[in-house]
């Protein structure tokens, strides 16, 4: 082949490229997915780990919003990138501002119980990560504006992860992901489409679990029964009681 010809077939593939992660972002097309129910790992995108450590960088440079101003440092994800499973959460608070990393407080301690509860590693089987990158001062809700500000990086995480499932953990996730105003008690326990492709289980946050009441133990027991549901749609068989 000519180099001329060689040079215009690479700039085609490249946009052909750029173009498809464009639409499967969009949610315009969705690439063909494997029907595969081993454990852990789905067939690695081609630039998931190029990409990934590039867009944390981005998101360590952000100044979008006011919370550059006040954070310490952004939280980007922690745990497997190829795992087939995703927990979304809502933002990081104290102890993950401190560390870099979501979900390292006591929330995360419960969150990583309930992930080794479901027979799997929470560094190697799954990925965590959150709606916004930066902690609100106070660990007070998101404001819209930020949410809508921040949302572009899990996205465009989320088209690079490709998992088979996204835990949504609590009402900031939900509507995040979902674009629904329909609170977490109405919406758990029931199999909803992000953009149209990718299975999205909501339940409760555990922060909401670890409050102290008497909706707690209920709230234990059916945020359970939603992630039985996932270990269901991903193949995995409870694991054995110990002794
Ligand atoms: N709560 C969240 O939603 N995310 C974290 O990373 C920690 C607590």
């Amino acid at each position: 082949m000519k180099g001329d010809a060689r040079t215009e077939l690479a700039g085609l593939a490249a946009s052909l490229r750029a173009y498809l992660m464009w639409q499967a972002e969009a949610g315009t097309v969705a690439f063909p997915r494997s029907t595969s129910t081993s454990t852990s790992t789905s067939t690695p995108s081609p630039d998931r780990h190029v990409r990934l450590p590039q867009l944390a960088l981005e998101v360590a440079a952000c100044t979008k919003c006011g919370l550059a101003s006040t954070r310490t440092q952004t939280v980007f994800a922690r745990g497997n990138p190829d795992a087939q499973l995703c927990f979304v959460g809502e933002a990081p608070g104290a102890d993950e501002d401190a560390q870099g990393l979501p979900f390292v407080g006591r929330a995360g301690q419960l969150l990583d119980r309930m992930i080794s509860a479901m027979g799997l590693s929470p560094e190697n089987d799954v990925y965590i990560c959150n709606i916004l990158k930066c902690r609100p001062p106070g660990n007070r809700r998101p404001e819209p504006e930020e949410m809508a500000t921040c949302i572009p990086y899990l996205h465009e995480q989320l088209a690079l992860l490709r998992p088979r499932v996204i835990v949504a953990m609590g009402n900031t996730a939900v509507a995040a992901l979902l674009d629904t105003k329909i609170g977490i008690t109405r919406l758990r326990g029931q199999w909803k489409l992000y953009r149209g492709a990718t299975l999205v289980m909501p339940t409760y946050h555990p922060s909401y679990l670890l409050r102290p009441g008497p909706q707690q133990l209920e709230a234990k027991r059916q945020a359970w029964e939603d992630l039985q549901l996932v270990m269901k749609e991903l193949g995995l068989a409870p694991p054995k009681k110990q002794g």
